[in-house]
């Protein structure tokens, strides 16, 4: 599954956007590669020269590389297991998240850090390399029964799981690749550090219960 511009309105901005390639078996993700050409430019001079190419396989880890080099290095996971340390990615566009209901679990987990507001599955390049620790993808509140492309999350999920993170939906279940163009068993996206997330989890699960009652 390939998304050619994941982020296309990143890309038109100028900002973030990603080439975003993950090979499907038997609906589970076992290679991705993920081009951002603005990564480094923008955010993390030192982890690249002119953009940055991730590649992951299961189970041999995902390792990151200038575009306009050979040499790869190995990514993991930031260690934070301080809630109000972490550093919380959302969507630049607020139409494909919720404003509310993010600066509901922000206040739940105690986040100190504004959350950074970012397109495409470049998000999921700073996880993996221990850059933020929370990427949050709630359903917008216009579109509550939005499901989620493959090809906007296959070859993040597996960039961020082979770095050591945890991917989930908003209820804690699996991404279910196996259910054709959409993950269409899911709601939303939960990704962490991995150390985070049972606790986010839980933060969740409290504003979105604490939501429905008001
Ligand atoms: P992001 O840059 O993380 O906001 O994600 C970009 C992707 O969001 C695009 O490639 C779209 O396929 C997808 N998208 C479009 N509409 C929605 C929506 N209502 N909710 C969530 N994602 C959406
Ligand atoms: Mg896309």
């Amino acid at each position: 599954t390939l998304d050619p511009i994941d982020g296309t309105k990143g890309f038109l901005r100028g900002d973030q956007y990603a080439i975003a390639l993950a090979l499907l078996v038997n609906g589970r993700v076992q290679v991705a590669a993920l081009g951002c050409p603005n990564l480094n430019r923008q955010l993390e001079p030192e982890i690249g020269g002119e953009g940055a190419l991730l590649v992951a396989v299961r189970g041999e880890g995902t390792h990151i590389s200038n575009l306009n080099t050979k040499f790869f290095e190995r990514l993991r996971v930031s260690a934070c297991a301080d809630p109000a340390a972490a550093r919380l990615l959302r969507s630049y566009e607020s139409g494909h998240t919720s404003d509310a209901g993010t600066e509901a679990f922000v206040a739940a987990l105690a986040i100190a850090a504004e959350p950074v507001k970012m397109d495409s599955q470049t998000k999921y390049a700073l996880l993996a390399a221990g850059k933020a620790e929370v990427l949050l993808r709630l359903l917008s509140p216009k579109q509550p029964n939005y499901r989620e492309k493959i090809w906007d999350q296959a070859a993040g999920s597996l960039i961020l799981q082979e770095a050591g993170g945890v991917i989930t939906d908003l209820d804690g279940q699996p991404l279910d690749f196996t259910a054709g163009r959409t993950l269409a068993r899911n709601r939303g996206v939960l990704a962490t550090n991995g150390v985070l997330h049972a606790q986010a989890l839980r933060a969740l699960k409290r504003t979105e219960d604490g939501r429905r009652e008001t």
